[in-house]
């Protein structure tokens, strides 16, 4: 008869502590190398990530990327606007990349000279300065969809060899469409850049998405949406090209969360006819 007296002190216990307000969070994608995964909480609550606080919209949306090499684990938690919180540790899958050789590139392409890094130094500038505005609401949540038919030829995180020298490894997916094939936004968004001919990037296009996710499109032949922008998913944005540091026509389509580059192929559709 003695455990009687404890079970009814926990019990009591139970009810004399004060009531627990839940906190929601949900978590959709895949806890992998490159990967995006698309979250919700209460709106009006404080998202972290490793103790850094994450952009939310009004409605609690936000995103989280895994880079190519990030191994984890990583710790998630959200706050309520009443203070209750909810931790969560995300562990992240490994993935392991192929190599890819290109040979037959100009030997300028591969090892710019001075002048030609001055160049790539002052694009990139110009570009990562229009990165910076970035948009509140998850206009990622129209999903996201093929931004150019063709074959695949190139996929993310391949070790790149160009002309036998070992570069930085290709953070897109490319799609080889002929010259001239629609280029659409692959999900709903805002233009935030638009260059005319950059040193590797060619004609080049990059779409906010909201809270730290953009898309860029690059090697175009033309493009048809101005900066400042707001497009659908499916838009016509422009057309494939052969512009930039390329052996053939096709599509770059690169995705960022922040800083990190994660891989397009993840977040697409199976496609019916690849
Ligand atoms: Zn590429």
């Amino acid at each position: 008869m003695r455990v009687l007296p404890n079970i009814l002190l926990a019990l009591l216990a139970c009810l004399l502590s004060p009531p627990a307000f839940a906190v929601t969070l949900t978590l959709q994608g895949e806890a992998v190398q490159g990967g995006l995964m698309f979250g919700k909480a209460d709106p009006g609550a404080t998202v972290q990530l490793d103790g850094k606080a994450l952009r939310t919209s009004a409605e609690g949306d936000f995103a989280i990327g895994f880079s190519r090499d990030g191994t984890g684990p990583h710790e998630l938690t959200v706050t309520g606007r009443d203070g209750t919180r909810e931790a969560r540790t995300i562990a992240v899958t490994t993935r392991s990349f192929d190599i890819q050789r290109i040979d037959g590139l100009p030997q300028r392409q591969v090892t710019p000279n001075a002048e030609d890094l001055a160049r790539i130094r002052a694009e990139a500038a110009e570009m990562t300065a229009a990165r910076g505005t970035v948009g509140t609401q998850a206009l990622f949540r129209s999903g996201f969809d093929w931004p150019a038919e063709g074959p695949i030829s190139g996929v993310y995180g391949s070790q790149r060899i160009l002309n036998g020298e070992a570069r930085a490894p290709h953070y897109g997916l490319d799609i080889a469409g002929a010259a001239g094939t629609p280029v659409r936004a692959a999900a709903a968004g805002t233009v935030l850049f638009a260059h005319p001919g950059m040193y590797f990037n060619g004609r080049t296009l990059v779409i906010d998405h909201g809270l730290g996710v953009q898309s860029i499109y690059l090697h175009l032949s033309e493009i048809s949406v101005q900066p400042g922008t707001r497009v659908e998913k499916g838009q016509l944005v422009g057309k494939i090209g052969a512009t930039g540091r390329v052996t053939g026509a096709h599509l770059h389509w690169g995705l960022q969360w922040n800083d990190v580059y994660v891989d397009p192929l993840l977040i697409l559709p199976p496609r019916s006819n690849p």
